[in-house]
């Protein structure tokens, strides 16, 4: 596979771009460029072209403006000690990718056109991954349903498109997250889509997520649907507890997002000397361990904010606050690990670091 480059001729200059991305913050700014690849049930994927980055043109009846039939993933290009630039675990955004599109009845796409993609924009773009630990790449892959018509059935038409933005480091350790766990609604039922990362799980959060505004709580906790006591996630993250040496998360059960970031940290976790372990955690459980000082820190976990600690958690069974209501020394301990390996400065020993030419 062969990627059509055509090179934006207004490219930013590297003064300006680099005035851009030292203002930090996130998705204020694109890169110059994005890939656009289109599909067709009859001719299958065509070739990918990368061009200047900008708005795209669709018809009002165009399928995903209806149904919602859209996908799409997270990760990030980290820069390294020597200047250059990898990118950490991409073949599982591509293989989650896919597990994705199967499940909104989307086409999946070979893995290696995936990865040529984002490594095409990575590279071409370079010049707009931040210098600085902590800082970072973000790159946002998607796909949407794109056959013109009101008739509700799986499209036969789908354009992929990627683009990127650059992502200052917005965490401030001395700010812990309050979360607000949600009884009145839920993110994700068993046969449903909670596994699968779709616009659509986040239209149905939003609710959930300005009555945790209202609550005075920055985020939503999510309960499962059946028997609204097992936690899930929280937003768009999953969670971790820490029980003296022992670092717990949640199972995978069907409903959660299975997080790259979840799992890059029970390896991190067992090689910083703790023991790790994936459990139904009742929310119950949650408040006890909290009230006898079992459980000693909580913190939530993913590509954008990398690990986010919790201080308090709020409910219609009471509110509860971590530790001092700081982030714990595990969790930064784990933070820091997995972002020294993100950027090349701590071994990598599981071949998860790719580099970007
Ligand atoms: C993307 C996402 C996560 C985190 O996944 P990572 O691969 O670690 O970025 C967790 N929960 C939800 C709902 C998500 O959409």
């Amino acid at each position: 596979m062969t990627i059509k480059i055509s090179l934006n001729p207004n490219a930013l200059s590297a003064a300006e771009r680099d005035k851009k991305v030292a203002e930090g913050g996130f998705g204020k700014y694109y890169t110059d460029h994005m890939v656009v690849c289109e599909w067709d049930e009859k001719t299958g994927w065509g070739t990918p072209e990368l061009k200047a980055y900008g708005p795209i043109t669709l018809d009002p009846a165009t399928a995903v403006f209806h149904y919602g039939q859209e996908i799409f993933e997270g990760m990030k290009a980290y820069r390294q000690p020597d200047g250059g630039v990898a990118l950490f675990r991409p073949e599982a955004n591509a293989q989650r990718f896919n597990r994705s599109a199967k499940r909104l009845a989307l086409p999946e796409m070979p893995e290696e056109l995936f990865l040529e993609t984002v490594n095409a924009l990575v590279s071409q773009d370079q010049g707009w991954v931040p210098n600085k630990v902590g800082e970072s790449l973000y790159i946002r892959p998607f796909m949407i349903a794109t056959e013109v018509g009101l008739g509700v059935r799986p499209s036969n038409k789908a354009t992929y498109i990627l683009i990127a933005t650059p992502a200052g480091a917005y965490f401030d350790p001395s700010k812990a997250v309050t979360v607000w766990i949600s009884t009145e609604y839920v993110r994700a039922a068993p046969g449903g889509t909670g596994e699968a990362k779709c616009g659509g799980n986040y239209a149905a959060s939003l609710v959930a997520q300005k009555a945790a505004a209202a609550e005075g709580c920055d985020q939503v906790v999510w309960l499962d649907a059946v028997e609204r006591k097992w936690i899930e996630e929280m937003g768009g993250m999953n969670l971790y507890f820490v029980k003296g040496n022992k670092v717990v998360t949640p199972k995978l059960t069907g409903t959660l997002l299975p997080g790259i970031t979840r799992d890059s940290i029970l390896s991190v976790a067992r090689d910083l000397g703790y023991e790790t372990e994936e459990v139904m955690l009742s929310v119950d459980d949650w408040k006890n361990g909290i009230a006898s000082g079992e459980i000693s820190e909580t913190f939530a976990c993913g590509t954008a904010a990398v690990v986010s600690p919790i201080g308090a958690a709020k409910s219609k069974w009471g509110t509860w606050v971590t530790g001092d209501g700081n982030p714990g020394k595990i969790t930064m301990k784990i933070r820091e690990t997995l972002l020294g390996i993100q950027h090349g400065q701590i071994e990598d020993k599981y071949g998860w670091v790719k580099r970007v030419k």
